[in-house]
C-alpha cells in the first residue's frame, strides 16, 4: 500500500526541550492523581478535529496551548495525560464545547509545524493518537462490552474478559534507492503535481522492516535492491505511522510502476532533482541526506 507522501510534510526531529512524554505506564496513574487536584497545566483541546490555540490580537502567543484548570475547560471523564509542556502538565481532550473567557482560533493539525515548531507538533501529535485511541476502544474487540482505563498504565481494560488495548501505532517503510550518482524517486497520483519522492508502504502482518523494504519497491517499481541503510524514524499522526526510513542498492530489474499506486517513476541524476516534498519531511531528509553534496 502507498503511503500518502504528499499528507507527509511537517515535522522535522524535535529536540524535544520543552515537550517531554511520560514515563511509560505514567500516563493514566499521574493523570488520576493530577486531576483530583484539578492542577494547572496546558491543554490540547481537539474541537471538530481542530485543535485549539492562544491567541492575542490575531497573533499566536508564546505558549500557544491553552493553560487553565479542567474545570476551565471539560469534565474529567475522558481526559489524557499527553505529556509536559513548558514544564509542566499537558492534558488533552476532545470538547463539544468551546471555553468561555480565554480568545481561541481553530488550526489543523498539519499546520501546527509552520505556527509552532516540531514540538508543538509532535506534542500535539502523540495528543491526538491518543485521544483516537480512547474513543475507538471505548468497547472491547472481543466481546463486545465497555472498557475502562487501566490504573497505572496506558491501556484500555475490558471489564469483562479482561483484555487489554494499547495505542497501536501502524509501521511504514521508505526506502530511498541509489545506482550510481542516480536516486530513484516517484510520485503518487496523492502528490502534489509535479512532485516527485523515495518510495513507501506500510508494514504488513509477520513482516520485518528489511522484508517490507525489498517487497515494495519490488512491487511498486519492480526492481531489486540489497544493502539497506537505516536513517532515522519520524512519527506522523494522520493517523497513526511511524515511517522508518532506508537507503538502499539498486541491484537489478527495469523500472515498471504498477499503475495502481504508482503515477511515474523515474532515475534522477543527485544533482538534477524534480520538485520534492516539504524540507521538514523525513521524505525530504531522507533524498537531501544523499543529494546534498
Ligand atoms: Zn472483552
Amino acid at each position: 500500500m502507498w503511503v500518502n507522501l504528499n499528507s507527509h510534510q511537517a515535522v522535522s526531529t524535535p529536540s524535544f526541550s520543552s515537550f517531554v512524554v511520560p514515563a511509560p505506564g505514567m500516563g493514566v496513574s499521574e493523570l488520576n492523581s493530577r486531576k483530583n487536584m484539578n492542577e494547572l497545566g496546558f491543554w490540547i483541546l481537539r474541537y471538530n478535529n481542530q485543535v485549539l490555540i492562544t491567541t492575542t490580537g490575531g497573533n499566536i502567543v508564546e505558549n500557544i496551548f491553552p493553560y487553565g484548570r479542567t474545570s476551565d475547560f471539560c469534565d474529567t471523564q475522558n481526559v489524557l495525560l499527553a505529556g509536559e509542556w513548558l514544564g509542566l502538565p499537558c492534558y488533552t481532550a476532545d470538547i463539544d464545547q468551546l471555553p468561555e473567557k480565554q480568545p481561541f482560533e481553530f488550526i489543523m493539525v498539519r499546520r501546527l509545524f509552520g505556527l509552532a515548531g516540531a514540538e508543538a507538533f509532535a506534542l500535539v501529535g502523540r495528543a491526538t493518537q491518543l485521544l483516537d485511541w480512547q474513543n475507538n476502544h471505548r468497547y472491547c474487540g472481543k466481546c463486545g462490552k465497555p472498557t475502562t482505563k487501566k490504573s497505572g498504565e496506558l491501556a484500555m481494560s475490558c471489564s469483562a474478559c479482561g483484555l487489554l488495548f494499547y495505542p497501536r501505532i501502524a509501521p511504514a517503510v521508505m526506502v530511498l534507492v541509489l545506482r550510481d550518482d542516480e536516486v530513484l524517486l516517484a510520485r503518487s497520483p496523492h502528490f502534489t503535481s509535479g512532485v516527485f519522492s523515495a518510495l513507501a508502504g506500510f508494514v504488513e502482518a509477520g513482516e520485518t522492516l528489511e522484508e517490507c523494504a525489498i517487497r515494495e519497491v519490488r512491487e511498486e517499481v519492480g526492481i531489486e535492491i540489497t544493502n539497506l541503510r537505516y536513517f532515522r524514524s519520524q512519527s506522523w499522526p494522520f493517523p497513526n505511522s511511524l515511517m522508518v526510513a532506508f537507503t538502499a542498492d539498486y541491484v537489478s530489474g527495469i523500472l515498471t510502476p504498477d499503475p495502481s499506486e504508482i503515477e511515474a517513476a523515474n532515475w534522477f541524476l543527485r544533482s538534477a532533482l524534480p520538485p520534492l516534498p516539504d524540507p521538514v519531511s523525513i521524505s525530504r531528509q531522507l533524498i537531501d541526506s544523499v543529494c546534498d553534496l
